[in-house]
């Protein structure tokens, strides 16, 4: 089993998560024979494997918990990582700007700590397929292990390679790259990504972000974004209705592409040009 969001109680070899007082959380997979131990005292997983999800349980000592389901955003965020990851806001972004969905097979680099590869893996499906390229053995190593807590390392193919000798792949559907340097790698991206394909990356600074667009364009990458997901959480008070005190102000600069075939004639410039500058639309279902 592993993560597994159907059923209503919770069973031998489910992900569990408990939530304590001040949202205090662990995140776990049952074993009859095993036992949760915390500062919050002991748990036996066989008091908790048979309860219907969202059931209140207490430690020994009395410290309670609800026992959940964890949520995609609960996994990504109690990854254990050595490497910087990308945050679940920007990876919400990235699913549904990349289109990324069953069957589909996405390419990334690189693998870091795998959170990213964990919601591709996720978002594909089990028809679906994941390659994903790493540099560093450690993380390669980390990356799978954190795949296989959740049953997902059987959608992703992890290479250790670095990516500037290229991608064995060619018409992917998707590529992203997370390294600190994209724009060294557009050639090996085109050869990979099938023209009209989607291209994302994420970059910490602005100066980067306008090196990989300049690459991007001298690769006839069309309809540029860059874009910055702000999120906001609020008091859930329903008399005292606020924002939390604290955010995360600034996580990396978000930037997609799609590279397409261009051909010598004089219309294909123009429309190449505007496909280029375009601003992005504001969408017809910003307000209400
Ligand atoms: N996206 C990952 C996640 O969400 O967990 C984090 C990626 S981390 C910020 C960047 C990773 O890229 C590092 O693990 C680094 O070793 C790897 N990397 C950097 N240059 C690379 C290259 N040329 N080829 C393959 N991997 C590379």
């Amino acid at each position: 089993m592993g993560w597994n969001l159907h059923g209503t109680h919770a069973c031998e070899g489910d992900l569990v998560q408990l939530v304590g007082l001040r949202h205090k959380s662990f995140i776990f997979k049952l074993r009859s024979e095993a036992t949760f131990q915390s500062h919050r005292g002991v748990i036996k997983h066989a008091d908790i494997i048979g309860q219907p999800w969202g059931s209140p349980i207490f430690s020994h000592n009395g410290s309670p918990f609800f026992m959940m389901q964890p949520a995609l955003s609960d996994l990504l965020k109690n990854i254990q990582r050595s490497t910087q990851i990308i945050y679940p806001k920007d990876i919400g972004h990235i699913l549904v700007t990349m289109a990324i969905g069953p069957g589909l097979h996405v390419l990334e680099a690189g693998t870091g700590s795998g959170a990213l590869t964990t919601a591709f893996a996720y978002a594909v499906g089990p028809s679906g397929r994941v390659t994903s390229y790493e540099i560093r053995p450690n993380f390669h190593e980390l990356a799978q292990k954190n795949l296989a807590l959740l049953d997902l390392q059987d959608r992703v193919d992890f290479k250790l390679r670095d990516i500037a000798e290229g991608f064995d792949e060619t018409g992917v559907d998707a590529l992203f790259l997370d390294v600190a340097n994209p724009w060294d790698y557009i050639p090996q991206v085109v050869r990979a990504l099938k023209p009209g394909g989607f291209f994302g990356s994420l970059l910490p600074t602005t100066n980067q972000v306008s090196q990989l667009l300049a690459m991007l364009k001298n690769h006839h990458f069309a309809f540029l974004d860059v874009c910055e997901i702000f999120l906001r959480y609020y008091r859930p008070e329903p008399e005292r209705l606020r924002p939390t005190d604290r955010m995360v102000a600034h996580t990396g600069f978000l930037i997609f592409g799609r590279p397409i075939l261009v051909s010598e004639n004089e219309e294909t410039s123009l429309l190449l040009k505007e496909a280029e500058e375009a601003e992005p639309v504001e969408d017809s279902l910003g307000g209400r």
